[in-house]
This record gives C-alpha cells, structure tokens and sequence, in this order.
C-alpha cells in the first residue's frame, strides 16, 4: 500500500476512508467506534482520540445528533 497523497510506502491506513497514507502525511482525528443506548435515551460512545487520519479525505466536521436517531417514546 502507498500513501494516498506522496506515493512513499504506507505506514498506516486511514481510519476514514480506508487510504493508505505515510507518517509525514498521516495526521490524527477523534473518531467514534460505536454508540449505544444506555438507560432510558442517553446516548454513549467510545471514541479513538488520535484515530489516523490521511489529510485527503474530508470526515463530518461535527459529531453527529445520534440520539435523533435512536431515541424512542414509549406510551
Ligand atoms: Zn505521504
Ligand atoms: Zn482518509
């Protein structure tokens, strides 16, 4: 695999969009690995702090409303 941007071997895949991408061009993100609903309507999720990011791709710059999607109303 080479880096998406330099052509120089890989040393890491982006966690984003699946691009290999070298340590001078890999940079980092925050990136969300699943959620969950807890109790009631809270919404959890774990999430990698310094995911691999290949600087190419563009990720939603702001999390996204989960619970919008997740939350029900019973009766
Ligand atoms: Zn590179
Ligand atoms: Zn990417």
């Amino acid at each position: 695999m080479e880096c998406w941007t330099c052509s120089e071997p890989a040393a890491a895949a982006c966690r984003f969009c699946g691009r290999g991408t070298c340590r001078q061009h890999a940079s980092v993100l925050p990136f969300v690995l699943t959620a969950w609903t807890g109790d009631g309507v809270q919404v959890h999720s774990l999430v990698v702090e310094d995911a691999i990011h290949c600087g190419g791709c563009r990720p939603h710059p702001a999390p996204v409303r989960l619970d919008l999607v997740l939350q029900e109303h019973d009766g």
